[in-house]
């Protein structure tokens, strides 16, 4: 098969490289073409997206496992089935998301007949981070070939083994001219968006986000952008203990915490600090089986040490990272300094700090006082303080007495607000993401009263 390369590289032995000007230049002249917008075309991909996970589920956990050293149970459960209910949700919704829908027509503009119509936009480049390789990189392709679009993806180059399966199985489950994977990293994504798409999805980094937002305004690029940020939980007097620290537990020690809805702090009411900490410590204890968790390299274990050397507070448990072999224990630190960067910045890894509040009230004006959350977890019983903590927060999402476990609610929009990103996907909200919502009204030739027409004759004078 032909290698994919920036032009930028002189062209090797072998068969001629296609560089990435030509490869976004011929997954256009597909689109142009108008054989995506056909909804057998659409639904084909998306049976293919079903079967590429299916039958490309033993490659694509192993390269996981190589690339993240996550247990294979957590790397099917949390990269791969995710999105295969996507893709199957896609495959069963298509006819009625693609339908026009009827809006009323207003007096002044009777008679008529007005309607949204849903069309692609053309072609979309999807840009993925290395956290669910898998995931993150599919999910967002679902719902672009649902809305009939060709697409350009640009898997991590730091999960290189989950690219390469990615730029193997892509071209034979999906149709290999309006589907193209091109891997590479930094460069070659800003070559990539140097060319212009009609739409860009990315997820990654609140930093990197903006080198990509600053490369899309060059062509007017419209952005989808899913960014990371610090996602609070709030535990109150009134929560379960045990069964609210066992599932921020959970949200911590899954990917060793590198989940852009991982619980990356807590605010807890002083009242039960004592009990909730003993709580969370065993459970994160029992899920670890007392070892360091797996890091994906060591640059980002050299981050996490690093979080954790100037955080003041005190580590109640864990407290090691060991950057050679790219591992970190899960870790409690009471009450850290909270000008210390680990307050400041998105862990992205086992690192829980626990800081104690006086009040609901204290909690949520911390959470305000920062960038605004992709989620935010409250764990109360109370029924007041659950609606007065959804009216406050400003946030992309909320779960209550959980964590995380709103992205498997299909119908639910992802995304962010404020620095947490912008747009939203998941089932519905990810194809019109996709589409150009088109308005249309129709109208007869008959009638044409010339009132409507300069001079106007006919129109009182008083309006
Ligand atoms: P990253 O921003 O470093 O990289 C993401 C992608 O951008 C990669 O494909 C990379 O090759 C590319 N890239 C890197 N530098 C670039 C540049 N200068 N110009 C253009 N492209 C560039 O993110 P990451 O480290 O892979 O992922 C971790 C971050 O992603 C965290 O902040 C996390 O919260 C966030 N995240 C968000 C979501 C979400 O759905 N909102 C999901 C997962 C991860």
């Amino acid at each position: 098969s032909e290698a994919i390369v920036p032009t930028t590289e002189p062209a090797t032995s072998g068969a001629a490289p296609v560089s990435v000007v030509d490869q976004v230049q011929r997954v256009r002249a597909v689109f142009d073409s108008g054989r995506t917008r056909d909804l057998g075309w659409r639904r084909r991909q998306l049976e293919g997206m079903v079967r590429l996970l299916e039958e490309g589920k033993e490659d694509l956990a192993r390269a996981i496992q190589a690339d993240l050293r996550r247990s294979e149970l957590e790397a099917v459960m949390l990269d791969l089935v995710a999105t295969r209910s996507e893709a199957q949700l896609a495959v069963k919704q298509l006819a009625s998301w693609v339908k026009p829908r009827r809006v009323r027509t207003p007096v002044a503009a009777l008679p008529g007949r007005s309607w949204v119509q849903y069309e692609p936009v053309g072609v979309a480049l999807v840009i993925a981070p290395w956290n669910y390789p898998v995931h993150l990189a599919l999910a967002p392709m679902v719902a672009a070939l649902a809305a009939g679009n060709c697409v350009v993806l640009k898997p991590s180059e730091i999960t290189a083994h989950v690219s390469a399966v990615l730029a193997d199985l892509v071209p034979r489950y999906l149709d290999p001219e309006a589907v193209v994977v091109v891997e590479g990293g930094a460069e070659v994504t800003q070559e990539l968006l140097a060319q212009g798409f009609d739409h860009c999805f990315f997820t990654g980094s609140p930093a990197v986000g903006k080198a990509v937002m600053r490369a899309a305004a060059e062509h007017l690029t419209p952005v989808t952008l899913e960014l990371g940020g610090k996602c609070p939980a709030v535990v109150t007097a009134s929560a379960d203990l045990a069964v609210a620290a066992r599932r921020i537990a959970w949200g911590k020690v899954a990917n060793s915490g590198q989940t852009c809805v991982s619980p990356d702090y807590v605010l807890v009411d002083a009242s039960v600090r004592e009990e909730f900490v003993g709580e969370l410590t065993g459970a994160l204890r029992t899920f670890s089986d007392g070892q360091p968790l797996p890091i994906v390299n060591n640059r980002h274990a050299s981050r996490l040490a690093g979080l954790l050397g100037d955080c003041g507070g005190q580590v109640v448990l864990g407290g090691v990272v060991v950057v050679e072999a790219a591992r970190a224990e899960p870790t409690v630190v009471l009450d850290p300094d909270p000008g210390s960067p680990i307050m400041a910045e998105e862990i992205f890894g086992p690192l829980l700090p626990v800081v104690t509040v006086a009040s609901l009230d204290q909690a949520i004006a911390q959470v305000q006082r920062g960038s605004r959350p992709l989620a935010s977890y409250l764990f109360s019983a109370d029924r007041g303080q659950q609606d007065h903590f959804l009216r406050e927060v400003v946030t992309g999402g909320v779960v209550i007495n959980h964590v995380m476990l709103h992205l498997s609610v299909p119908e639910l929009p992802f995304g962010g607000v404020g620095t947490s990103g912008m747009g939203r996907y998941h089932g519905r909200w990810g194809f019109e993401t996709f589409s150009n919502a088109k308005a249309v009204l129709r109208k007869p030739f008959r009638p044409d009263p010339s009132v409507i027409y300069p001079p106007y004759r006919g129109w009182k004078k008083k309006l």
